[in-house]
């Protein structure tokens, strides 16, 4: 797989383009994550033309609607960061990004939460940095996230198999568009849907089964959208529990009445939390190699991203 393409806020590869001069390096997001993903870096305050170091900015007012003000002189920049916004999410359409990476707490950059002041001074943190509302009212689809929310092992796994099926979705895109190509996609990723929701996978079912009723343009655009909201919705040990038991039943016939016993023990310890998420995956993926399970041995839930990034060691 060539390298996924991610949007990040500059300053988290290191470079010193803060307000302060300084920077907000993250090592997982350079050192680990760095080896499968090629960074477009942006740096909304920067970019916009405003020095290093600079005066630093808030938001003010509506927090739907909330003015860029700097600190200390109270100079307006609204207009000039959104003007520049507008542009800049314009030309990210041609980078054919997966995913973005914020930077939190930032009246520029920041995807939630970010404080806004009342006309008393007094802050409220429901706000979204000016560039990242842009960046997400225009791509509303795509994959977002934050430093410091990564660090969370559960919404880091999230984003990183969101990041990694968009970009296999991609790869089915660069290809001649054909209703085959859709369904094996779609085989493979049928019980990663259904770990997310089982609702949006019954729903791409029922697409599929009609492919044939509608035009391949409709199909491919209704698919993507289904997929993306599918995987918008979390995982949970309950519901990766209930895929584990229904790739159980594949090897009905051949384990034997210990074995699903054990198997069985060891999905419901995972339910409860006892242990991580790799361990009945393992030895499930035990079973498939050893009776060469043909539909399992495809399923992209065994391995939805490198096992080098050891992140269902943590969920
Ligand atoms: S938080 Fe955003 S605006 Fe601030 S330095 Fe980082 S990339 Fe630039």
């Amino acid at each position: 797989m060539e390298k996924i393409k991610l949007g990040i806020s500059t300053c988290l590869l290191g470079k010193n383009i803060r307000y302060d001069g300084g920077h907000k390096l993250d090592r997982f997001l350079t050192d680990t994550l760095g080896q499968y993903v090629e960074y477009v870096p942006v740096c909304p305050e920067v970019e916009c033309g405003l020095p290093v170091p600079r005066e630093s900015m808030h938001l003010e007012g509506d927090p739907e609607s909330p003015r860029l003000v700097t600190s200390r002189t109270n100079q307006d920049m609204t207009g000039r960061m959104l003007r520049w916004a507008m542009k800049r999410v314009v030309e990210l359409e041609k980078e054919e990004l997966c995913g973005f990476i914020f930077k939190s707490d930032s009246p520029s950059s920041g995807m939630e939460r970010i404080k806004v002041y009342n006309e008393k001074g007094m802050p409220v943190k429901k706000g979204v940095g000016m560039f990242a509302r842009t960046f997400m009212e225009h791509f509303p689809l795509l994959p977002v996230e934050e430093d410091g929310r990564l660090h969370d092992p559960k919404l880091r796994d999230n984003f990183i198999e969101r990041i990694f099926t968009l970009k296999r979705w991609r790869e089915v895109l660069a290809k001649k568009e054909s209703r085959e190509n859709l369904v094996d996609f779609h085989t493979q990723h049928k019980l990663l849907i259904l770990s997310h929701s089982p609702k949006h996978y019954q729903a791409m079912g029922k697409l599929v089964a009609k492919a044939k009723e509608i035009s391949i343009k409709e199909l491919y655009q209704q698919y993507q959208t289904i997929l993306m909201e599918s995987l918008q919705v979390k995982t949970t040990p309950k519901k990766n529990a209930n895929v584990l038991q229904h790739m159980l039943g594949y090897f009905r016939e051949q384990l034997s009445a210990a074995e699903k016993k054990e198997l069985l023990e060891v999905i419901d310890h995972y339910r409860q939390e006892y242990i991580p998420l790799i361990v009945p995956i393992t030895l499930i993926q035990h079973y498939v190699r050893k009776y060469d399970q043909p539909y399992l041995k495809q399923q992209i839930y065994l391995t939805p991203h490198p096992w080098e990034l050891q992140l269902r060691n943590h969920v």
